[in-house]
């Protein structure tokens, strides 16, 4: 196993690192947030524990580029205690978080368990009750029927598709499909969902993308 540790205080790498090398892992460090991007980008990992506070990019400018090609499973670690901290990350696709300081053996434990859980499963062929995505042809059909989606349509469909069953919440939804920030207005979103069903869902009986009230959208089939 594989790791990145992406941390710039000197004594938190080298002690993050050689901890996680005496537990059997093959651990990189990078000290910077463009290094970190890099090998994160260049390497395959199998989780990437990375730092809020970097120079050059920081933890939330890294996770964001990240998201757009890479589902290693990211651990962030905040030194700051703030829910907000906590739950931005989380937002922009980490999968857990870790307060400094922390012990060691938390640290272990935590990116042992998101190493079980694995990766976001990427596929080339999503099936949904009968909606079909081809991701690499980007072509989607519903009974067998070709539907024809925009770019942003099409990503906000994948985007779903790889977590289908999981409740995405407008802001993700906007960082991930749209590059907006955290802040921006997500009514954009809404109007895109709308559209999506328009197409995928509203000429057919069983619907597939589901409101959940004040949190987001799922999609999932309820039958
Ligand atoms: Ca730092």
């Amino acid at each position: 196993m594989r790791l990145l540790v992406v941390e710039d205080e000197q004594k938190a790498g080298e002690y993050i690192q050689k901890g996680l090398t005496e537990s059997g892992f093959v651990v990189d460090w990078a000290n910077n947030g463009p290094e970190g991007l890099h090998a994160a980008t260049t390497c395959h990992y199998d989780l990437i524990v990375l730092d809020v506070m970097l120079p050059g990019l920081d933890g939330w400018q890294i996770i964001t580029a990240l998201r757009k090609s890479v589902d290693t499973p990211v651990l962030f670690l905040t030194a700051r205690d703030a829910l907000d901290d906590r739950i931005k990350g989380l937002e922009l696709g980490a999968d857990d978080y870790l307060v400094k300081p922390f012990a060691f053996a938390e640290l272990l434990v935590r990116i042992r368990t998101l190493l079980r859980r694995g990766p976001i499963k990427e596929v080339e062929l999503f099936h949904l009750a009968d909606l079909e995505l081809d991701v690499p042809k980007r072509r989607v059909t519903r009974g067998g029927a070709r539907i024809d989606l925009t770019a942003k349509e099409f990503a906000l469909l994948h985007l779903m598709s790889r977590r289908v069953g999981q409740v995405l919440s407008r802001s993700l939804i906007a960082s991930q499909v749209w590059d907006m920030n955290f802040d921006s207005d997500t009514n954009v979103v809404d109007v895109a969902v709308r559209r999506l069903r328009a197409k995928i869902d509203d000429p057919f009986d069983v619907k597939l993308i589901h409101t959940i009230r004040n949190m987001g959208y799922v999609l999932e089939d309820r039958r």
